[in-house]
């Protein structure tokens, strides 16, 4: 949006084109693709081309296997090369959009190239009603509808995230003959965006349902012990978008700052699945459910000793390279030199952070087991619980 209107201000033509187009073209296509784009541009120009996800050409470059690679490779090594061509009067912008700048290979980023980087901060609550109101022009919307409450509840949205809810309310509602979209529609379209499309069909063993169930309810229970955790917005045992259930936080308000007491608690809350699974299944039959929480946990857990100064004994100190998660996936940037030894120290950090919030999750867990038990029936039953209904079995 900000790039069009850059070019509605300036008053030129707007050729777009986005890069996850280019990851099921065959070899050379891409290049080929670019190479017209560039040279459309150079003729009406002045203009303005605008590369959306460019993260998903712009990536950092990998020794390269396999077809996807080379195409990618020749897609970017072609976008670099129009753009190297440019002279001082080639009265052509080119502006790229990405979420994840921290992935981009640094020769996009070269002075003459993608030289200047405008950060778009998610819209705060205020934002997001008035996102919303821009969507909704053009559409039929009931006057039931309240924009205001919706944006209180899309915390951490992005624009076109807000854009493709309206989108989604409309197209449901065309789907039941309605011809304006109202409040109900509009909430459908809030949670299909969220949690991803139903997958009714990816069905699960009864094992699985209560391996799941009580995986979820754990996390959720931890959520409500843990009090810097985020309110449980809602819990789920149906399969959506790959996973097998959900437990939704939904903060409060909009924060920037995250403290570490906030940190602790997320780690407990993230172990509260696993924790779950071996008090109540035994150790021997713990799941591949948890790894997703693993992952998140150890890259907390990472950030706080090695990017955020949390930990007195390491030092306010970074370990961590100014890129990326520090998660050790080898995709961040460069590294700073890090003795053998507080390498060693950093490790045995990370490990009893994470060992203690386990412990802390299985405490809680031990100490909450007739509650647990019941949720966790219930939800077998149930499939969905919303915060009212979780929230009930604590008053
Ligand atoms: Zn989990």
């Amino acid at each position: 949006m900000l790039a069009r209107a850059v070019a509605g201000e300036s008053n030129v033509p707007f050729l777009s084109i986005s890069g996850s187009e280019f990851v099921e073209m065959f070899v050379g296509v891409g290049a080929s693709r670019v190479r017209d784009l560039f040279t459309n541009a150079k003729k009406i120009a002045p203009a303005i081309i605008f590369i959306d996800e460019i993260d998903a050409i712009g990536k950092k470059r990998w020794p390269g296997t396999g077809g996807w690679h080379d195409e990618r490779e020749q897609t970017l090594n072609q976008i670099l090369t129009e753009m190297d061509g440019f002279d001082n009067d080639t009265n052509v912008i080119v502006i790229g959009a990405t979420n994840r700048s921290d992935v981009l290979d640094k020769a996009l980023l070269r002075p003459g190239r993608f030289d200047r980087k405008i950060t778009v901060n998610l819209p705060n609550q205020a934002d997001r009603e008035k996102i919303l109101e821009v969507h909704a022009r053009g559409k039929k919307i009931e006057k039931e509808v309240d924009f205001k409450a919706l944006a209180s509840s899309t915390v951490g949205f992005s624009g076109a995230d807000l854009g493709n809810v309206l989108n989604e309310a409309a197209i449901i509602s065309a789907r039941y003959n309605e011809k304006m979209i109202n409040p109900a529609r509009l909430q459908q379209a809030f949670e299909r965006i969220v949690m991803g499309l139903q997958k009714k069909s990816l069905v699960m063993n009864e094992d699985e349902r209560r391996t799941t169930a009580y995986h979820e309810v754990g996390h959720a229970l931890l959520g409500k012990l843990c009090k810097h955790s985020d309110p449980v917005h809602k819990v789920s045992i149906t399969p959506r978008g790959g996973a097998l259930g959900v437990t939704w936080f939904m903060p409060e308000k909009d924060a920037i700052l995250t403290s570490k007491a906030k940190f602790l608690d997320e780690l407990c809350v993230l172990y509260g699945g696993r924790a779950s699974e071996e008090i109540f299944f035994g150790k021997d039959m713990i799941t591949t459910g948890a790894s997703n929480d693993i992952e998140r946990a150890t890259a907390i857990a990472r950030n706080m000793v090695m990017r955020y100064g949390m930990y007195d004994e390491i030092g306010q100190e970074n370990f961590a390279g100014e890129r990326g998660m520090g998660n050790y996936t080898g995709t961040e940037g460069e590294r700073p030199y890090v003795s053998e030894s507080t390498q060693k120290s950093i490790d045995n950090k990370v490990r009893e952070i994470l060992r203690e919030q386990y412990e802390r999750a299985i405490k809680f867990i031990k100490d909450n087991k007739k509650l647990h038990i019941k949720i966790s029936e219930d939800l077998l039953e149930k499939e969905e619980m919303d915060r009212a209904e979780f929230e009930a079995y604590f008053s």
